[in-house]
């Protein structure tokens, strides 16, 4: 293989950049020529590659987002789409492509398989919901931005004596609403793997203020409920004023913590070395520290798993 490209496709995470520049500086050590893909599929289909060299990607690799930029296209999802996406891949040589993203862009990865494209997936979404890796590109920066958060709640909830309800991203998985809510001691935290009881967190915070407890803070990942409706439900139930407090799209942005940017620098240059061995169709991660690869087919369609013990911990540690 001489061609290789890198593309980043669905939502952007910090440490993308991180990942990007390790598939190209890998690529280039090798020998290989390396191309950067503007814009995911959507650019992939319309010929928006250019060829890159060692200075392509300095001064990324402690910026968020991706310095390719990303996007969704239905269009790829057809077969029109995808043949528009192989000719352009042709007509540069490319025979190989690192797809860096979310399991949607798994997806589209295995479609450039079945059109004969050696493909490797990195993970790269703040969600930490793709099987085959401990971790993904971005959770850890997510995780903190969330806890520094919660830590300024904090201040201003003690203060003036207030429940706080902080919604948190996880349309799936709720990996950063248990993470962030056990590392910002939160008294409660709902998350989609674990189904809602209302009544045990209003009589949480009504044991607690009877303690002479003067503020809670309960954690909502966005596919549990929402903040506003566990507002409503608890002012149902008891005569309390929570606020709420939606993080949003500040959760996927900044620089990309040590840990994220170490992490993109291993898997990009993995993913690299798996393409010039021809173990393709793969996607890549990291288990007990470990670099691993598991072919797309294993690891699509299996289910989020969330660390039941940690989320019997951090109940546990806010009686
Ligand atoms: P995130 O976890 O941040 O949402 P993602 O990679 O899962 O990231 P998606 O929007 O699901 O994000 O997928 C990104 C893109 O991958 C889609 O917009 C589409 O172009 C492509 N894609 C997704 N599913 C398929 C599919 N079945 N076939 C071909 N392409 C697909």
């Amino acid at each position: 293989m001489k061609k290789i490209a890198v593309l980043t496709s669905g939502g952007d995470s910090p440490g993308m950049n991180a990942a990007v520049r390790a598939v190209v500086r890998k690529g280039l050590y090798l020998g290989l020529e390396v191309f950067g893909v503007y814009r995911g599929y959507t650019g992939l289909m319309e010929g928006e590659i250019k060829k890159f060299d060692l200075g392509s990607v300095g001064d990324i690799i402690h910026r968020g987002g991706t310095m390719l930029h990303s996007s969704r296209s239905e269009e790829f999802k057809t077969e029109e789409g995808q043949r528009k996406a192989i000719d352009q891949l042709m007509s540069h040589g490319i025979e190989g492509v690192v797809v860096i993203g979310g399991d949607g862009s798994y997806r589209g990865a295995q479609k450039l398989a079945e059109y004969g494209i050696a493909t490797v997936g990195i993970p790269g979404t703040i969600d930490n919901d793709i099987p085959g890796t401990d971790y993904t590109i971005g959770f850890d920066t997510a995780l903190n931005t969330i806890v520094d958060a919660i830590d300024k709640i904090r201040d201003t909830a003690m203060s003036h004596e207030k429940t706080s309800v902080i919604e948190v991203m996880g349309r799936d998985a709720g990996d950063l609403a248990l993470w962030s809510g056990l590392a910002g001691g939160a008294e409660s935290i709902m998350i989609p793997e674990v189904s809602i009881d209302i009544g045990g967190i209003v009589d949480k915070i009504q044991k607690g203020i009877e303690r002479g407890k003067k503020h809670s803070i309960i954690i909502v990942a966005e596919g549990s409920t929402s903040g506003v409706e566990v507002v409503k439900q608890i002012k149902n139930r008891m005569n309390l004023e929570p606020r709420v407090t939606i993080l949003g799209h500040l959760q996927r942005g900044g620089k990309p913590t040590g840990f994220d940017r170490v992490l993109a620098s291993r898997l990009g240059a993995y993913a690299v070395d798996l393409l010039t061995d021809n173990q393709v169709g793969v996607a890549v991660g990291i288990e007990q520290n470990k670099l691993v690869h598991y072919p797309f087919d294993k690891i699509l369609g299996k289910p989020h798993q969330i660390n039941t013990n940690m989320f019997e911990l951090a109940s546990q540690l806010s009686i």
